[in-house]
């Protein structure tokens, strides 16, 4: 049995972490320090020359944060991971790595609403233009490439629609024009979906979600399939724009991520049940969940995701203050952005994330004013549904729609 390699279960625990380089501490420790002394000057000349592996200055490197990026490493099958400070620093920093003035980059048909502000930034600034491209089929990709486009950056499932991307599609056509492909596994987790595998060159997150998954912690992740990208990086974008994750935060990670595989299994069978819940609700029409075998996207999930995650989407019938009087009626689920956190929380895109993307777009990203995503938390899926039904029937009553 195996191959020497342990399966996720055992790595998400175990992998990235040797207690013995560590007084034996079971719990991988704190290094709560900004800066490491050095022995001598010369140790201090030779680490800074790269000619001796050693701790610098936290901005550079440190252990608790390293311990979080091999483990990382390991969970997506990359060969090296980064750590910031939040998920749009991930994703800046490996955007400005890849792009220049001049440049273009195609982006999956919606993105994470701050990822749409930062591309936005590169095109008024620094002349690089971007579009977001329906990369349902293989013309459609080969279609939008340009002789500038220096990168395809991808969201699957798409936020907050659940539209998904097929991941090996995208890659095959890519690696014939040699562009890197970043995906943003943020709704995924490796548990989930492990996009390199599929030929992705990057993967981002934002480890704010699923990979702490208890809301404390904001933080961002970068894994490559290249030692020497994830090099440069580091010694780039990471080191000279500064930003990193603090120990703290790593150490917070590193705890939240040993439950990641039971918890998205918990997530993943409430989303189902609540999925189904919803359906058979008549003030509730068009739910985006890949698990239900009616999604577009069902056919795709069934093949490049281990389940159908714990993120759902849902319109109301009515107008946006029916959708907005349904969430105040709400008791146990919180109204709140962010995802992937033991509580089950509520979110109107329109107003909220996607609030800075200009109204056209919205309804090209299929973002409707009625249009609402749960982020299922870890709770009895039954108490969520009721929690739902007297919310609906208070709204029935009221005849706000
Ligand atoms: C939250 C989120 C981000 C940004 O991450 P932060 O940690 O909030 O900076 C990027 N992509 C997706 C899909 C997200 O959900």
């Amino acid at each position: 049995m195996g191959n020497g390699k342990k399966r996720f279960e055992t790595r998400v625990i175990h992998d990235g972490y040797d207690a013995q380089q560590h007084f034996g501490a079971l719990a991988p420790p704190l290094y709560q320090t900004s800066t490491f002394t050095f022995s001598s000057a010369e140790q201090g000349e030779a680490r800074f020359a790269g000619e001796e592996e050693g701790n610098i200055y936290s901005r550079l490197g440190n252990p608790t944060v390293r311990i979080l990026e091999e483990k990382m490493t390991s969970l997506e099958n990359g060969k090296a991971a980064l750590a910031f400070g939040s998920g749009m620093a991930a994703v800046s920093a490996v955007l400005l790595h890849l792009v220049k003035t001049g440049d273009h980059i195609i982006c999956s048909r919606g993105v994470y609403g701050c990822t749409f502000g930062l591309l936005e930034i590169l095109d008024e600034k620094f002349h690089i233009s971007h579009n977001f491209v329906d990369m349902s089929t293989e013309e459609g990709i080969r279609h939008a490439i340009t002789n500038d486009t220096a990168c395809i950056y991808v969201e699957s499932p798409i936020n907050p629609t659940m539209e998904l991307i097929d991941l090996a599609l995208v890659t095959r056509v890519a690696k014939e024009y040699a562009i890197p492909v970043v995906v943003d596994n943020t709704f995924c987790t490796p548990y989930l979906q492990q996009p390199l595998t599929l030929g992705a060159n990057y993967i981002v997150h934002s480890a704010t979600k699923y990979i702490g998954g208890h809301g404390d912690v904001v933080g961002g992740l970068i894994v490559g399939d290249s030692q020497e990208q994830i090099k440069l990086i580091s010694m780039s974008t990471q080191k000279d724009i500064g930003g990193i994750m603090s120990p703290f935060d790593a150490w917070l990670l590193n705890r939240g991520l040993k439950t990641l595989a039971i918890r998205m299994d918990r997530h993943c069978l409430n989303a189902e049940k609540i999925a189904s819940y919803l359906r058979d609700q008549s003030l509730i029409k068009n739910i985006y969940f890949p698990g239900l075998k009616d999604h577009p996207s069902h056919p795709i999930a069934a093949s490049q995701m281990k389940n159908y995650g714990g993120m759902i989407s849902f319109e109301m019938n009515g107008t946006k203050e029916t959708a907005q009087a349904f969430m105040n009626e709400l008791k146990l689920i919180k109204i709140a952005v962010s995802l992937g956190d033991a509580e089950t929380l509520i979110q109107h895109p329109a107003s909220m994330t996607h609030a800075i993307v200009p109204k056209k777009v919205k309804e090209q990203m299929g973002i409707s004013d009625t249009l609402l995503r749960l982020s299922v938390g870890l709770e009895a899926w039954e108490d969520v549904c009721e929690d739902i039904d007297q919310a609906l029937k208070k709204i029935d009553t009221m005849a706000v729609f």
